[in-house]
């Protein structure tokens, strides 16, 4: 059996020239966790060309979702933008990522910290109950240099809180908290800037850095991992895998080449 299945492209929205998300079929044996990533491809000149995305969709949707950046001479994302429904793309069979509650020790707070494309594993992470089950308030930070790059502000903050079955979950315990920094905005700021800045916290309603308490997902851009873990280390937090739970763990939104 080959390591990759086609998906059919059941629908495409661009967010910005630079931005654009789309869904596909789900063949049934492919499995994942809410937060993790897969390879995905197009066909070129006869050989697969795959990139490392993150599943914006939680585990148990019937199709699958992306949020995928648009590189204008990036070898996959020059052709992925071009995309319609009908088109086929590849998905491969094996899903991994470190952005998994187990990897964390217990807490009362999560915090989702992504940049960017960085949102993708956490759209689908907000969207699993199990996560509400596990913390008494999950807050999730976008940060964007533009208020238009952030992805998905209606499903988050409006359908989220309506939907049918966890909208009752999630009203007492997810806080959005999108933030841009090249613009004014309802809220400002780099996301390391903003985790020691005491107006963060009182914007979202909860006590200031706790160690015993919080815990963290990071995923964003090589800069932002490196600042945000300077600054949770800084208090102490360690980073937690499979092996063993810590405070807070990373996923890289990209890789700089
Ligand atoms: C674990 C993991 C998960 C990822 N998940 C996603 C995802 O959900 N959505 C997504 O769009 N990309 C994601 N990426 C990046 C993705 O794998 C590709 O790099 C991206 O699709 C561009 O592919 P490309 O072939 O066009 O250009 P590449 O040759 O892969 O990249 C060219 C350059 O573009 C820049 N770049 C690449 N990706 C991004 C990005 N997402 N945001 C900003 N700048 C970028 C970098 O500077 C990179 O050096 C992920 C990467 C990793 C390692």
């Amino acid at each position: 059996m080959s390591n990759f299945y086609q998906a059919e492209v059941l629908s495409v929205h661009h967010w910005t020239d630079r931005l654009f998300s789309f869904t596909t079929t789900r063949e049934a044996s492919f499995r994942y966790q809410s937060g993790q990533f897969a390879m995905i491809g197009l066909d070129v000149d006869g050989k697969p060309l795959m990139r490392a995305y993150s599943m914006v969709s939680p585990h148990y949707e019937e199709t699958l979702e992306f949020l995928s950046i648009k590189v204008q001479d990036g070898p996959l994302t020059s052709r992925l933008q071009n995309i319609k429904v009908g088109d086929s793309i590849l998905v491969g069979r094996k899903a991994s990522g470190t952005l998994l509650s187990q990897n964390l020790l217990p807490g009362k707070r999560l915090y989702l910290l992504g940049t960017g494309t960085g949102l993708a594993p956490f759209m689908s992470i907000a969207h699993d109950p199990d996560i509400y089950e596990q913390y008494e308030k999950v807050i999730l930070v976008h940060g964007c240099r533009h208020i238009h790059e952030l992805a998905y502000q209606e499903r988050i903050s409006n359908d989220l809180f309506k939907h049918e079955f966890l909208g009752e979950m999630v009203t007492d315990r997810l806080i959005y908290f999108p933030t841009v920094t090249r613009e004014p905005f309802k809220n400002q700021g780099r996301i390391p800037d903003l985790l020691q800045s005491e107006e963060f916290f009182e914007k979202l309603g909860v006590p200031a850095f706790n160690v015993e308490e919080d815990r963290f997902m990071l995923c964003g851009s090589p800069a932002m991992l490196k600042d945000t873990v300077a600054v949770l280390e800084a208090q102490g937090l360690t980073e937690g895998n499979m092996s063993h739970p810590g405070h807070y763990v990373i996923e890289r939104a990209f890789v700089d080449k």
